[in-house]
């Protein structure tokens, strides 16, 4: 078997040093060259903004998935008599909709990546859980806001059998959850059961 100098010749030691450089920088991190073109402090920025940065992108890709169901949204929400504006996550709430609007027994309701309901503020627990529901249009539903309403009558359907058999859900803290659509519905509990306020 051939050793590496025999196969690289007079290159090896240049070609050694350079794979020595490459596997110092991996372990101890940028050299000072790197380190002078980014000094401590950027690479503290970047450590620490990289999870905002993922998070932004994650938010206008949501936003830019969610458009035709947003249309719908908004223009419901505009039927409502409600006013909208956009909220963290570039998320759009509408507030102080006509309550005719708003199905019997929900704070309100959100189609693609806006929420609407006759509240006339909107705590972020709340903002929270609507916001799940956007994440899921994009990741269910592709944006399609038939095809969420499929995903979500399945939920609210496989909630109603479970409840049938389990009957009202407890919290660790003795409050109940009773509404058999909402309790054991994988969409709701993705969204989280008290950030939309579902146990009393
Ligand atoms: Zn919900």
């Amino acid at each position: 078997m051939l050793s590496s100098p025999q196969v690289f010749g007079a290159r090896w030691p240049a070609i050694r040093a350079a794979g020595h450089g490459i596997i110092g920088a991996v372990r101890s991190g940028p050299g000072p060259a790197v380190a002078r073109l980014a000094p401590a402090g950027w690479w503290r920025y970047i450590g620490h903004h990289a999870r905002n940065v993922a998070n932004r992108v994650w938010h206008v890709g949501r936003f830019i998935g969610n458009l035709p169901s947003t249309e719908v949204g908004y223009t419901y929400a505009q039927a409502a008599g409600a006013h909208c504006k956009f909220a963290k996550g570039l998320m759009v709430v509408c507030t102080d909709a006509h309550p005719d609007f708003i199905p019997s027994g929900h704070g309100g309701l959100t189609i693609g990546s806006v929420y609407t309901t006759s509240d006339h503020t909107v705590d972020p627990s709340v903002l929270s859980h609507e916001t799940k529901h956007a994440d899921q249009n994009v990741l269910l539903a592709l944006g399609d806001p038939v095809l969420y309403g499929l995903w979500y009558a399945a939920g609210a359907g496989s909630s109603r059998l479970l409840y049938h058999w389990r009957d009202a859900r407890h919290d660790s803290q003795g409050r109940t959850c009773n509404d058999p659509n909402i309790c054991y519905n994988f969409m709701e509990i993705w969204s989280g059961l008290h950030d939309g306020h579902y146990y009393h």
